[in-house]
């Protein structure tokens, strides 16, 4: 193996990367974790060790990145507040190469990550920070109970002594507060970002306000402010929510606010999760033309249970998304919404090797939404090798008691 050229060759798959437009037959060289070449037939014996990639639907994508999870496992008490995931449970062991913990803690216990799990993670995870101090940690209706529960100048503190840990703020529009001091919380939580000069991310979908009709017209002026709010780069998470603050209006047309934003550069996400992905919304969304730039899977420990990335990517190829448009939204588009766009999401020449090799597996399978609606869908996604920065990782059994798949019809 002394004379290789190359340390990994990935041979013979149908490589399919839609931000930059690959789509066919090709090989990726692997050489010091970085991609070296990519070309079509490069020489076996160039290589150390080669990945045969053999079968109809096994496809090899860039390395996928979730951009709303939970994996700030061991900060959060069981029992208390909000379980959390490891890391690379629902990393490179899920064909994901990259995580971004959306807000799991707050300033208080944000150290959590450089102390325990940035170190031993083999996923790139990348940190938001609660706008509320303790974030889920504290029993209580939400993370934000009051405007003093967003401390400015702690976060500010934190910056300065964790230089690069902190890449957004995190918001969650959710509990009593928001009907009377909503649109304050919102402007302190934009303002405690922009401190820091990094994005705000705000969760819509209060399934508390459901059930009542004052509140849950406040909640659907609160997205209309949060949206005049935001500034290029932010981001709104849960697109297609079913609950309290979603973007469409009660006779289901998108608030004029929502087009706005996304031209001004606004991120929505999607975000699925445990509440907040309704698929009546979802399908009048695509047929409105309001898709999610960036599919992301709001994974905590329960949610680990009954699915994946890879499956809430399926869960809207059921709609008629394609391949192609899934594996951007959580390749390029996913970058793009951590600024990153120039070192993660692509399968380029220079970059780290980050690739998820998965096999896509046509089928008549059922889902279930968040509100308890069954759906079918055609098609399932399985992880079959994740590649992190040239190093190879196995899939774990998936999350079903069966695996990866999706239930079947
Ligand atoms: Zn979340």
């Amino acid at each position: 193996m002394s004379g290789a050229t190359y340390d990994l060759l990935i041979k013979g798959g149908h490589v399919l990367d839609p931000g930059q437009g690959l789509d066919g037959a090709l090989d990726i060289a692997v050489a010091g974790g970085k991609i070296a070449r990519v070309a079509a037939d490069i020489p076996a014996e160039d290589a150390a060790r080669v990945l045969e990639i053999r079968g109809a639907g096994r496809h090899v994508v860039p390395g996928l990145i979730d951009a709303h999870a939970h994996v700030a496992n061991g900060a959060i008490t069981e029992g208390v507040g909000m379980g959390n995931c490891d890391a690379d449970a629902i990393g490179v062991h899920s064909g994901v190469t990259t995580i971004l913990d959306c807000g799991s803690v707050g300033v208080a216990n944000l150290g959590v990550f450089p102390a325990w799990i940035l170190p031993k993670a083999k996923t790139r995870v990348i940190t938001m920070v609660n706008a509320g101090s303790y974030a889920h940690t504290m029993p209580g209706p939400a993370d934000v109970n009051s405007l003093d529960d967003i401390n400015r100048d702690a976060l500010q503190r934190a910056a300065e002594h964790n230089p690069g840990l902190i890449s957004g703020v995190k918001l969650r529009i959710a509990g009593p507060i928001f009907s009377s001091i909503g649109e304050d919380i919102i402007t302190k939580a934009k303002a405690a970002a922009s401190d820091l000069g990094v994005p705000l991310m705000v969760h819509i979908g209060d399934p508390g306000a459901n059930n009542d009709a004052a509140a849950a017209q406040r909640r659907g002026e609160l997205t209309r402010f949060l949206l005049r709010t935001f500034e290029p780069g932010d981001i709104l998470t849960h697109l297609c929510t079913p609950n309290s603050g979603r973007v469409l209006d009660p006779t289901g047309k998108p608030y004029p606010e929502v087009a706005e934003a996304r031209a001004n550069g606004v991120v929505l996400d999607s975000a699925l999760g445990r509440g907040n992905f309704g698929i009546e919304v979802a399908r009048r969304q695509a047929d409105l033309g309001l898709y999610p730039d960036t599919i992301s899977s709001d994974l905590t420990a329960f949610g680990q249970t009954f699915h994946s990335l890879l499956e809430c990517m399926a869960k809207f190829m059921s709609i008629g998304y394609t391949l192609a448009d899934v594996v951007k939204a959580t390749t390029a588009s996913a970058a793009a919404l951590l600024g990153l766009q120039d070192e993660i999401g692509a399968i380029a020449v220079g970059r780290d090797a980050d690739l998820s090799i998965i096999d896509v597996v046509e089928g008549d399978f059922t889902f279930t939404d968040t509100t308890g609606q069954a759906f079918r869908g055609g098609y399932g996604l399985v992880p079959v090798r994740t590649v992190k920065a040239g190093e190879e990782f196995s899939p774990g059994w998936g999350t079903h008691p069966w695996g990866w798949l999706p239930a079947l019809a």
